[in-house]
């Protein structure tokens, strides 16, 4: 029957595609959903969602499926995939492009990159739209343009009720601020972005490379230079163990010429030592990504990748102490091991000043991926007290954490992840999902008891904020 629920398509567990449709990227967490429904359109996705509630089933929400916690499946639930969702539409002027949140990332740079446009987004082929944007999304032009969530003029979503609505700022502000960089799971289903394009046909990709002796001195000196350099540049650094390159590297892609790059990483020179190796060349954003890809990690699909991820943002330099642990970190680490940083500053900072999206990390200074992938599940305890380990080591220091690289294992407290907005988000989550249909391990709840804020650690302040918004329940 068209139109109604009985005409979705739904995988169940009899079903033949049901163990590969059930899975998400890290074979870590696999969950065993009630079914997997795969809608083709908005209207069916708001079918699954009220169809789901009338049989009283939780409800899981997956785009591209690469939550390294296993955020988009839990057993039981409805999933809904929305891989079908990936339209990729660019308006004739290449302004905006509207995207399907099912649209895979290397998909849409493709797309963008025959109209000579970009958006900021990360390192993968195969990460979907709508828990990347959800999320931040951070990538190497960041400070150029801010994270994915800065990027976005409206969306549409389906409601807890399964009512659809088109969000824009003016319209809905306080719900397109809350999906924008805390809404990963949270307050509905987001079925479409229009995204805001930025021209840029070529870029200057540059790697420095310094033998991992010069360690602490490259480190110190990117720190120092990296978050308050020209905003045309997001200097990540990469440490790669001594198992793979045993190396120490600045890299990034420059949206202008070889000679303003020189000019623009003098600074960097006058701080610290110089690079044993250079390499600059002229090249496009989707050819950057691929290549940047291939050498961090394995991110297709269908393999049987096993991960781990950390996350710290820091407010300030860090200071020598926490060096040790990054040094130790580097000897011999089991697995695909690295440690990655990304400056902060520019338009994170910039957008963060606005408030118009929920991204609570754009005043870091830098962030800090910790990340292991293996394929052995007796690597599993080596692998993730490795990432354990050193996090533990400098967290200390950290401001937060990153809620597109999750680690529930060791740290799991929502206000790392949602910062100061935790109590504004709450009472957004009370207007628009008041009986949490979109719930998961780090979810936003709809209120807070002083148990749980006791529990959590939540700050006076914040406790004093949730009780004047009302969500503070004795
Ligand atoms: C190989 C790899 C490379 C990565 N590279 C980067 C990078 O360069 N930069 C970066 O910032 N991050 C990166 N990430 C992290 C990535 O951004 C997050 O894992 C992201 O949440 C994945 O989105 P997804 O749709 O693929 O995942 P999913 O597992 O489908 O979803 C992740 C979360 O978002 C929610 N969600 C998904 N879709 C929607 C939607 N349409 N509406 C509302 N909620 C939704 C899910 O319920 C879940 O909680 C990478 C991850 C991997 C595995």
């Amino acid at each position: 029957m068209p139109g109604t629920a009985r005409s979705l398509t739904r995988i169940t567990r009899s079903d033949r595609d049901f163990d590969r449709l059930r899975r998400g990227w890290n074979q870590r967490f696999q969950a065993n959903p009630f079914e997997v429904v795969l809608p083709t359109d908005t209207r069916e996705v708001s079918l699954a969602l009220q169809d789901a509630r009338d049989r009283g089933l939780p409800v899981r929400i997956r785009s591209g499926g690469h939550s390294v916690d296993g955020f988009s499946a839990a057993d039981d639930a409805v999933v809904i995939d929305l891989r079908s969702l990936d339209g990729i539409d660019i308006d004739p002027d290449a302004k905006y492009a509207e995207v399907g949140a099912g649209a895979r990332i290397h998909a849409v740079y493709e797309s963008l990159a025959a109209h000579g446009r970009v958006i900021p987004g990360g390192v993968s082929h195969t990460v979907g739209m709508g828990g990347f944007i959800t999320g931040g999304g951070l990538g190497t032009l960041a400070r150029w343009l801010g994270a994915m969530a800065h990027n976005v003029a409206e969306f549409d979503i389906v409601d807890a009720r399964g009512d659809i609505r088109r969000v824009t700022p003016q319209r809905e502000p306080d719900l397109y601020w809350a999906c924008l960089g805390a809404g990963g799971g949270n307050f509905g289903v987001i079925t479409k972005f229009v995204l805001r394009l930025t021209p840029m046909p070529t870029a200057v990709w540059f790697r420095l490379s310094w033998p991992w002796n010069h360690f602490e001195a490259v480190y110190d000196a990117w720190q120092r230079w990296a978050p308050s350099a020209d905003p045309r540049l997001t200097p990540f650094l990469a440490m790669w163990p001594t198992t793979t390159a045993n190396r120490i590297d600045v890299g990034g892609l420059f949206p202008g010429t070889e000679e303003e790059l020189a000019g623009l990483l003098a600074p960097l020179f006058d701080l610290g030592p110089a690079p044993a190796e250079r390499e600059v060349t002229v090249t496009t954003f989707t050819a950057a990504m691929s290549a940047l890809l291939q050498k961090i990690a394995d991110d297709s699909f269908d393999s049987s990748t096993r991960a781990v991820t950390a996350s710290p943002f820091f407010a300030e330099p860090l200071s020598h102490d926490v060096f040790g642990a990054l040094r130790e970190s580097h000897v011999g680490p089991p697995g695909n091991s690295f440690v990655w940083c990304l400056p902060g500053g520019g338009q994170l900072t910039a957008a963060a000043d606005r408030g118009t999206e929920s991204f609570a990390h754009g005043r870091a200074h830098h962030l800090m991926l910790i990340r292991s992938d293996w394929s052995d599940p007796r690597d599993d305890e080596a692998c993730t007290s490795w990432a354990g380990s050193l996090y533990r080591h400098v967290s200390h220091r950290a401001t937060g954490a990153y809620l597109n690289w999750t680690n529930t294992d060791i740290e799991a407290r929502p206000q790392l992840f949602y910062g100061d907005n935790f109590p504004r988000l709450v009472e957004t989550k009370h207007r628009y999902d008041p009986d949490g249909v979109f719930d998961f391990d780090n979810g936003i709840p709809a209120s807070v008891s002083l148990r749980q804020a006791q529990r959590l650690a939540l700050p006076d302040t914040m406790v004093a904020e949730l009780r004047s918004r009302g969500r503070l329940v004795e």
